[in-house]
């Protein structure tokens, strides 16, 4: 509401639609606080309407606070004439008609108007403002206790590798306090071999990439190493350029010696069921080896018949050479079985290599039907354009030995034996094995649980062989399973991945 006087000047209609439509509320007081002007904005800011201010000492728009302040500032300048908030501003607090109180910023300027002096104030409601400002302080507090409380160490550096922050995390992992970390260089935490990592993360987040997950090992202040799990992100300054990173390190030392541990046991109890089939199959095997060893010693028989004349006719020689040729083919085959054998039960640490799963089936399914039933019919079909696997050749063989002899004991009792073993690459990369027999198939009990320890139906069986089966082939990135059983007899499907080029 403004006062009736004239604007300065005369061009009132002009200062009345300034003051009016002035998002900021405008008082006018003179030099005791006596309100002389209280725009529409006031009334919305201070819900009191001008004829309750109007004329009124300006500080009913005060909280009691600050009144004494303000007369006392009154009065020094009027004695004075010391400025304080005069021709400046200040964050003061506003206090509506209700007695609620609001932040507002005032700038106080002075002028003369109808030959007094008065004081001009303007006044910014300055809530929302202070609200936003609450919310982002809320919000970087509540970041900086997220920070503070992780379990996983959080680190920042510059793009020189300096680092810039660390959290209580960081130092109970790494062992370096905050203020022997910060400002020094990344590579303190990174083994001498491992350098060259820095380079490559730097590399990468300097294109924008964000790493996820990246599993390595870390060192801590004694020199100790830890596996971690690395996840490093850019930081952007205002403009959008990368000027460093932030790196959340996960400490996975437990798990990985958990991983280790558990491959050590499933090796362990892998190594123990092949001593345990080749055990089983100690008859049968030495029936194998008997035959080449009693083929050679009949060839070895007749070369010496042959060559026993002083002086051998020209033919005698000749077929005595012959026998000395068979009889080293059966040598040669009686080493390769014990080659086998050898490779099979002996103790060593699993290790993939890229290899030819044909060749490793050929050699299995020789060792998987020794002593077996000579009725079985067996049938090969193999791919010959299978691409090489990446396996441990002898545990996979493992898995196909027990799969041929499961087959081979379960058609003990039907009259048609055959044995079907294939494989295959298949377009989405896997290879594929399948053993098929012309048995019964599974006894409905145990078909739920087929794949679980302890599951036999076998009067002399330990229910291990298909867990063991399965362990393998998972640790291969494989999969093994029932394939739907087309009428009769038992088909298995073993997946495997294509070795990487
Ligand atoms: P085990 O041979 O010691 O019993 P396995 O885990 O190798 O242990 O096999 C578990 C059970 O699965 C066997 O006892 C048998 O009942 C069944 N089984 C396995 N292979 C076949 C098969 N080819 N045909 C029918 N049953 C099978």
């Amino acid at each position: 509401m403004l006062p009736q006087n004239s604007a300065p000047g005369g061009n009132d209609q002009l200062f009345r639609a300034l003051i009016t439509s002035a998002i900021d509320g405008i008082v006018v007081i003179d030099a005791d606080g006596t309100v002389e002007l209280y725009n529409e904005s006031c009334e919305r800011l201070f819900q009191y309407s001008p004829s309750e201010v109007l004329g009124n000492n300006i500080k009913i728009l005060m909280p009691q606070s600050q009144r004494k302040a303000h007369e006392e500032a009154l009065a020094r300048y009027r004695k004075t004439g010391e400025k304080r908030i005069i021709g400046t501003g200040r964050e003061v607090v506003g206090q509506r008609k209700d007695l609620s109180t609001f932040p507002i910023y005032v700038s106080v300027g002075e002028g003369v108007w109808n030959e007094k002096k008065i004081f001009v104030a303007i006044i910014h409601d300055l809530t929302t403002m202070k609200a936003e400002q609450a919310q982002r302080e809320g919000a970087t507090g509540l970041l900086a206790q997220i920070v503070r409380s992780s379990d996983d160490a959080i680190i920042s550096k510059t793009l020189d590798g300096v680092i810039t922050s660390w959290n209580d995390a960081a130092e109970h992992m790494f062992g370096y306090h905050a203020d022997e970390a910060i400002g020094q260089h990344v590579t303190m935490l990174i083994p001498v071999s491992r350098h060259a990592e820095e380079g490559e993360i730097i590399f990468r987040l300097s294109a924008g990439e964000t790493i996820r997950h990246f599993e390595t090992i870390r060192r801590r202040k004694g020199g100790e190493e830890l596996h971690v799990s690395l996840s490093v992100a850019p930081i952007r300054d205002a403009a959008g350029l990368i000027v460093g990173a932030s790196k959340i390190v996960r400490d996975i030392t437990k798990r990985k010696s958990a991983e280790s541990d558990s491959h050590k046991l499933q090796s362990e109890l892998g190594h123990a069921a092949r001593l345990n089939a080749m055990g089983q199959m100690s008859a049968a095997i030495a029936h194998e080896l008997n035959q080449p060893l009693a083929a050679m010693m009949n060839y070895v028989k007749a070369a010496q018949h042959l060559l026993s004349p002083e002086l051998p006719k020209p033919e005698q020689i000749v077929t005595a050479r012959e026998a000395m040729g068979k009889a080293a083919k059966q040598i040669i085959r009686a080493g390769a079985i014990i080659r086998y054998l050898r490779e099979f039960v002996e103790k060593r640490a699993s290790e993939k290599v890229s290899s030819d799963l044909n060749r490793a089936i050929g050699e299995a399914v020789e060792l998987g039907l020794m002593g077996a039933d000579s009725s079985v019919k067996v049938f090969l079909d193999l791919d010959r354009n299978m691409p090489p696997a990446m396996i441990d050749k002898i545990q996979i063989q493992q898995v196909l030995i027990n799969l041929i002899r499961n087959g081979v004991d379960a058609m003990a009792g039907v009259a048609k034996r055959e044995l079907t073993i294939a494989s295959s690459s298949e377009e989405t990369g896997c290879l594929h094995i399948t053993i098929c027999d012309t048995g019964p198939g599974f006894a409905p009990e145990i078909l739920a649980k087929l794949f679980e320890p302890f599951t036999t139906t076998r009067e002399k069986g330990m229910g291990i062989g298909l867990s063991i089966c399965r362990a393998i082939v998972e640790a291969h990135g494989g999969s093994i399973r029932l394939l739907p059983d087309g009428n009769h007899g038992a088909c298995f499907l073993i997946r495997l991945p294509v070795a990487a080029v």
